[in-house]
């Protein structure tokens, strides 16, 4: 048998198979990304994921609590990816460190807190708005469509199963998008029709929470 199941809160093993789960669908799904990259940017959000979450994985510290593992995740993407997506993923992990707490076991108010960071940081980084067809279009939904399973009381298990379909949708609507940030921008019209690679990369992101988090 495995933990006591809380319900409302997740474990540090659960949040690191997140992580491990994020980098197996990064890396199942690297010509995905490049050939979406390929179509309205430069070819490499594939590679870039696929790069970043290696060093990720790569460079986890075995003794740690919450707050400092996700830190350091963030820095290493931050150092470890070239581009846009590099520092936004990693100002994401930075900004959701904090509210974790140093414990090896966080609240599902705690989780939604650090979602909820993550996301103000990829906005005050980037400057995206919703519409602007980034990977804040899947972040946006995801985040709120957890806040508001978590403060109706429902699992995390459930919340972030909701949070992973309201990602998937965001990603979608990318398609109609005209892109007003990043590489995808140059292209203005044209990048209509194409579904943004960042925001694939983010519906991932929610999937793999989900995943990690089943029967939470
Ligand atoms: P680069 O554009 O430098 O080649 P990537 O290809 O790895 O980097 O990542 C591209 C993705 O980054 C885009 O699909 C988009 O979702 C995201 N992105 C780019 N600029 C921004 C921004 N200012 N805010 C939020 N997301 C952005
Ligand atoms: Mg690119």
């Amino acid at each position: 048998m495995g933990r006591v199941n809380t319900s409302q809160s997740a474990s540090l093993a659960q949040l690191v198979e997140w992580l491990h789960q994020f980098g197996s669908l990064v890396q199942q799904n690297k010509g995905y990304l490049t050939e979406l990259d390929s179509a309205i940017g430069d070819a490499d959000h594939g590679a870039n994921m696929a790069r970043g979450m290696n060093a990720v994985l790569n460079e986890l510290p075995e003794t740690s609590g919450a707050d400092a593992l996700f830190k350091k995740v963030g820095m290493t993407l931050v150092s470890s990816v070239g581009g846009a997506s590099g520092p936004l993923y990693g100002t994401f992990f930075m900004r959701f460190a904090t509210p974790l707490g140093s414990g090896d076991e966080v609240s599902a108010e705690s989780v939604a807190a650090a979602l909820r960071a993550g996301l103000e940081g990829v906005l005050s980084r980037g400057k995206a708005e919703l519409g602007d067809k980034t990977m804040v279009d899947a972040m946006t939904p995801a985040v709120e469509a957890i806040e508001a399973a978590v403060s109706s009381g429902e699992s995390l298990a459930e919340a972030t199963r909701a949070g992973a379909a309201a990602a998937r949708e965001g990603r979608e609507a990318t398609i109609e998008m005209v892109a007003r940030k990043g590489r995808a921008s140059y292209l203005g019209e044209r990048s209509k029709g194409h579904q943004d690679p960042g925001a694939t990369s983010t519906a991932y992101l929610f999937e793999a929470l989900a995943a990690s988090l089943d029967g939470a």
